[in-house]
């Protein structure tokens, strides 16, 4: 689950980290009175779930109370196009508003998930800011990296030592410490899959300040933490996806032209390769989970066909737990509601196959049935290009 920047900031200051202050605006008039008690110059930043905001226009700074009216009225409202957001970019309906402050250096701070060495890892760049993406494609050595021992926490020698190598002084090198682990401990606190500060700054006063935050959390470890459900922003997300985990569905959707249907994730991973093995593109992934219904099968077709971009859907159920016969009358069911505007290969195997097939065939449906999943997957993606 993402995110956006003020909250994260509300966030990393619980657990010490310093950030500017600040606060988050729906208005031009709210974020001058905001600019206004804060005095000074301040920033003007798009709050949307994508980064590269700089670069797209989405975060400014206003020297004084007519450039905050200005610059908060140019981004509330505009359509923010940015290397994250895809061309059709994404509307900007609220804004953070906070002091500004003079900048000596960027550095790039970042903690997430190493699956290789099962370890939570800090990743630290002295070339932080709006090209740190270039920097980790063309030169990747000038990102230093920690991995952090699950049971002693952050190491202070070993954070001492990255600081050292990112440039910093004795002095500051001390204070990236605290930085770091702080960072863990709101990292580990809030089960984030990602904690991203770029930049972490330099100021010109001599301290270290989160000046951008981005943190995602774990979705599976979402039920630890109610709290969370209200900084959720379905502005931001995508509304199949939204409409899946009402449903309890796990469903991601993708750029390509094939609906899958598919329980277990494994499997729906496995059924994705297959398509992509055959020339095809997924357009979503579904896992409908090990004990669906008629009812849960039903809502899984609707939000496939919900997806303009599908031109086939494959179907692709083992019945373990599930029975065959079970999913088939649910596909005929959600097929007779719906209008099926496209071809739809089905595969069943497993328990109760043959009533299952017997289902599909007397069902009178125009319904493709392939035992072998390599087959199924070749008709798909042959019939999603007729
Ligand atoms: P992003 O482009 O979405 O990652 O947004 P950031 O919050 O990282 O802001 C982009 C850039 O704006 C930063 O890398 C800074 O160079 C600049 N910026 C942001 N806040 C300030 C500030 O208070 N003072 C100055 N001088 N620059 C800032
Ligand atoms: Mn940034």
């Amino acid at each position: 689950m993402k995110i956006h920047e003020y909250q994260g900031k509300e966030i990393l200051k619980k657990y010490g980290v310093p950030v500017p202050r600040g606060g988050v605006v729906f208005s031009v008039g709210e974020a001058v009175t905001l600019a206004k008690e804060l005095g000074g110059v301040v920033v003007v930043k798009a709050q949307i779930h994508a980064g590269g905001r700089g670069k797209g226009g989405g975060v400014k700074l206003a020297k004084d109370l007519d450039e905050v009216k200005k610059y908060a009225g140019q981004i509330l409202g505009m359509q923010l196009v940015t290397h994250q957001t895809g061309p059709q970019g994404q509307k900007v309906r609220k804004l953070l508003v906070e002091e500004g402050c003079a900048i000596e250096k960027e550095f790039y701070l970042g903690a997430t998930l190493d699956r290789v060495t099962s370890c939570i890892t800090i990743m630290a760049s002295r070339e932080g800011g709006t090209e740190i993406e270039e920097v980790a494609a063309k030169s990747p050595e000038k990102i230093l990296k920690m991995a952090i021992d699950p049971l002693k926490g952050v190491d202070r020698s070993q954070a001492k030592e990255m600081g050292t190598k990112l440039g910093l002084s004795h002095d500051l090198a001390g204070k990236f410490v605290d930085f770091v682990a702080k960072l863990y401990e709101a990292y580990t606190q809030s089960d984030c899959s990602l904690a991203e500060i770029n930049p972490l700054v330099l100021t010109k006063g001599g301290s270290l300040l989160a000046l951008d935050a981005k943190i995602n959390f774990d979705d599976n470890a979402l039920f630890r933490h109610p709290e969370f459900e209200g900084l959720r922003d379905l502005d931001e997300e995508n509304p199949a996806e939204t409409e899946a985990r009402q449903h309890d569905l796990s469903y991601i959707s993708l750029d390509g032209s094939i609906g899958c249907m598919v329980n277990g994730a494994g499997l729906a991973m496995s059924t994705m390769d297959l398509i992509k093995l055959c020339g095809g593109e997924p357009a979503n992934f579904l896992d409908v989970g090990g004990g669906a219904d008629e009812e849960t099968v039903k809502e899984a077709f609707k939000l496939i066909l919900s997806d303009e971009k599908v031109r086939a859907i494959l179907i692709n159920i083992f019945g373990g737990i599930m029975k065959c016969d079970v999913i088939a009358q649910g596909v005929v069911a959600a097929a007779r509601e719906m209008h099926v505007r496209v071809p739809v290969v089905v595969r069943l195997q497993g328990t109760n196959v043959d009533i299952g097939k017997k289902i599909l065939e007397e069902s009178g449906l125009a319904l493709i049935s392939e035992d072998d999943l390599a087959k199924a997957a070749e008709k798909v993606v042959q019939v999603a290009r007729e």
